[in-house]
């Protein structure tokens, strides 16, 4: 098996050299496409693809689209890119749209869809909301785009319901247009929840929100208090230009302002290069271990989440075979870690089971106790019994959400680790409960990146250290070795 492979699983920190297919997808910083570009000043972003320059130069170029079938045509045929289809033209020649604000020629390419007797898809749509939003001003109609472009229409608190009310709604932009507006009407607490959600969502806040923030921020001393506990509570990381932005506004604001630093921590003492301060141990106490797995067992597993897909008799055989079996050394997310491992070999049947076997086995030379959980699709019959010599096996239904065991089955142990790359955002956000997530944080990094420091924005002695991103590839369970380090201006 290969160890650059296992190593995505084991979390043991290797040299960068891993050419993973499914690499690009686990950086969290992976680079941003034009969409999204809040317009910093003038930043400029470069294009991903060079057919977007192409359509950029057309819509730069054309007041009209007249001509648009056969550059369409031109232009698919001339990259020949599985990027560049029939199909995704739609939203590709909208994304630009949006790059280049040019909202006519974009309402007018929705009406060529339209009148093409074709339906925008959602990424098209979602585009042209956003399109909607950032040219607001040139929106003549707001009726028609009121259920998603809240901030633009008057009687926003109206869309704001729609939104909630309608989960399918609640894309990237929608959601960030929702907390900008909220922001903007200094709904703070509001603004907050939503983009908690949108963590939990996995849902991008782009930087013009976190933009929005900051110049609250300096106009008001509580609203640094929200974000902040935000910032410690979801471990979220800011990028470079957002992060110089808040070092200004904290030194820049008139009550109680900071100094800030542009630092590192050293790896092995966690002692910040600038103050010389030595950041917070990551130690969970078995106390906090315990508050966190009866919240999750209870909140998870015992509450109605599990049984959206599940029967009884699945949750009674499982909480027997944890009486019986449990806890255990590792927990293996079969499903995950087949479909991870089997990259170059997936469509081969047998692959993924041979693969999911291959990370069993490994641990089980090591002589630790294993559970693998699974769904009934992938492990039936001789394979499945091959499994059960090697570890403890839970098979769900098909249909089962099978997250919720995974977890409950982790947090028996305070010493358990659980081989994915899911995050369990979701359920984090489930528990609601600061502390607890904090705490279920805390647990998830000491097992993927382990350190003698807590690897997230904290305040300590008056004091804030604050990771930010400036754009080095990471994999999604590294934090950034970048930070901000703000000492109150009282005490220079
Ligand atoms: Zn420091």
């Amino acid at each position: 098996m290969s160890r650059t492979l296992l190593s995505k699983f084991l979390f043991i920190r290797l040299p960068r050299t891993c050419n993973l297919k499914s690499m690009y997808a686990t950086f969290n910083n992976r680079k941003a496409v034009n969409e999204n570009v809040p317009k910093l000043l003038n930043q400029h972003v470069p294009h991903v693809n060079p057919f977007e320059s192409e359509i950029e130069q057309f819509i730069k170029t054309n007041h009209s689209l007249t001509g648009i079938n056969q550059f369409q045509e031109n232009i698919i045929s001339k990259y020949k890119s599985k990027l560049l289809t029939k199909e995704s033209f739609d939203a590709i020649f909208m994304r630009m749209c949006l790059a280049c604000r040019n909202y006519q020629l974009g309402k007018q390419f929705l009406h060529h869809i339209h009148q093409t007797g074709r339906q925008a898809n959602t990424a098209t749509l979602a585009k042209f909301l956003s399109l909607c939003y950032f040219c607001s001003a040139e929106v003549e109609d707001k009726s028609e785009i009121k259920k998603l472009c809240l901030s633009i229409t008057d009687s926003w608190q109206d869309g704001l319901k729609l939104l909630e009310e309608d989960e399918a709604a609640q894309f990237s932009s929608s959601m960030n247009a929702a907390v900008n507006c909220l922001l903007k009407h200094n709904h703070f607490d509001s603004a907050m929840l939503w983009m908690d959600k949108m963590i939990a969502k996995e849902r991008p806040i782009f930087d013009f929100v976190y933009e929005h923030w900051l110049r609250k921020c300096a106009e008001n001393h509580n609203c640094w208090e929200t974000f902040s506990d935000f910032l410690v509570r979801n471990g979220v990381f800011l990028k470079q230009p957002i992060v110089q932005k808040l070092k200004e506004v904290l030194q820049n604001r008139s009550r109680d302002p900071f100094i800030g630093q542009f630092t590192a921590i050293d790896e092995d003492s966690g002692r910040c290069q600038s103050c010389q301060k030595v950041l917070q141990n990551t130690d969970i106490t078995d106390e906090e271990f315990a508050a966190l797995r009866n919240r999750i067992t209870e909140k998870v597993l015992l509450g109605t989440d599990v049984f959206l897909g599940s029967k009884p008799e699945e949750m009674q055989r499982f909480e027997e075979l944890l009486k019986t079996t449990g806890p255990y050394d590792i927990v293996i997310d079969g499903l995950n870690v087949a479909y991870h491992m089997s990259i170059k070999s997936r469509k081969q049947p047998s692959a993924k089971v041979d693969a999911l076997m291959s990370v069993v086995k490994h641990f089980k030379n090591q002589k630790l106790r294993v559970l693998v959980l699974t769904r009934k699709h992938l492990l039936t019959g001789v394979p499945l019994q091959r499994m059960k010599q090697e570890a403890h096996v839970f098979v769900t239904e098909n249909l089962s959400r099978d997250d919720p065991f995974l977890l409950c089955a982790a947090v028996q142990s305070k010493h358990t680790k659980f081989v994915s790359d899911d995050l369990f955002r979701d359920h984090l956000f489930r528990l609601a409960d600061f502390r607890l997530q904090a705490i279920f944080r805390l647990w998830q990094l000491k097992f993927h990146y382990p350190r003698p420091y807590h690897t997230v924005s904290q305040f300590a002695d008056g004091c804030w250290h604050i990771p930010y991103d400036d754009g080095t590839p990471r994999y999604s369970y590294e934090s950034p070795t970048t930070w901000l380090c703000l000492q109150p201006k009282s005490q220079a």
